[in-house]
């Protein structure tokens, strides 16, 4: 399927490894030109220049941390005149509704909410200027159903779900469709982490941990990145010009809920 986005430019945040690489590859085949970031140099030249080798398209890279100011400066100076933006950063560690005073709260708040309104507020203007944008806020599971060991992720990412929900209604006059993609458990270094966490604090094998929880998982299995990539690109698309504001869940029927 011609997603009918060749030539199309879009800046994929934290996209060396994990989700956002898999929606950067999706978008590189699709024909889009890229600038990726992460922190770490190594591994974004690396995906970079996979990328460029087997579709071809133009790629910038901007190695640095996507939630402090400066970074967001770097990126935004980079990206000027993107059709897509792909908003993505690490998640904030677990613990216990305890652990957690106003810094730790702040420092969630920064990379998993206000960040991607600041990549919002800085590059959807450009995309409102040519009448035509696509924005895709990859957030969680955990703002449908509540993770309860995520507490600081359940709060910054339903902050970022109500502000999307009334910002994406002002810009789609404007051709600009802002829409979230949550992800439920996906095989990448982010869920080895929990489940390492899990089995340490519980006592019981990495193995184990993990059997546990895909267990409650009605497929049964992980999801797969390159699945996610592809609905990542599907909703940067021309065909999701009537996707407005929505939450699109992929979770292999965890969220037990009729809606
Ligand atoms: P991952 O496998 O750990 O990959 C994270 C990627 O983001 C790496 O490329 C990393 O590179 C980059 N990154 C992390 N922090 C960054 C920062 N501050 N600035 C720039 N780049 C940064 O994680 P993932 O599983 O793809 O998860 C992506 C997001 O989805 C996270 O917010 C996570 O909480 C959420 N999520 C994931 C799952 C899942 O099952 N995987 C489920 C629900 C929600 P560097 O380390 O070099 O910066």
């Amino acid at each position: 399927m011609d997603l009918g986005i060749k030539g199309k430019r879009a800046l994929v945040c934290a996209s060396s490894k994990g989700l956002g690489l898999a929606c950067a590859t999706a978008l590189a085949e699709a024909g889009v030109d890229l600038v990726m970031n992460a922190r770490g140099s190594e591994a974004l030249e690396a995906a970079a220049a996979d990328l460029r080798g087997r579709f071809g398209v133009s790629i910038d890279t901007v190695a640095v941390d996507v939630t402090s100011e400066e970074g967001q400066a770097k990126l935004i100076e980079a990206a000027q005149g993107v059709d897509i933006l792909v908003n993505n950063a690490g998640g904030p560690p677990p613990g216990m509704w305890t652990d957690w005073d106003r810094d730790d709260f702040v420092s969630a708040l920064d990379a998993n909410m206000l960040t991607p309104i600041a990549l919002m507020k800085a590059l959807v203007p450009g995309m409102i200027d040519k009448g035509w944008g696509r924005v895709v806020n990859i957030t969680s599971q955990s703002v449908k159903a509540p993770i309860a060991v995520l507490g600081l992720s359940n709060s910054a990412r339903a902050g970022l779900t109500g502000y999307v929900a009334g910002m994406s209604r002002q810009v789609a006059p404007n051709g600009v469709c802002i829409n979230n993609l949550l992800p439920g458990s996906h095989s990448t270094d982010r869920i080895d982490g929990l489940d390492t966490g899990v089995a340490a604090k519980s006592g019981i094998s990495f193995d184990e941990a993990r059997a546990a929880r895909q267990a409650t998982i009605p497929v049964g299995h992980d999801g797969n990145p390159r699945d996610f990539g592809a609905t990542c690109a599907f909703m940067c698309s021309q065909f999701a010009a009537f996707m407005v504001g929505q939450n699109i869940l992929l979770d292999g029927g965890n969220v037990n809920a009729t809606l």
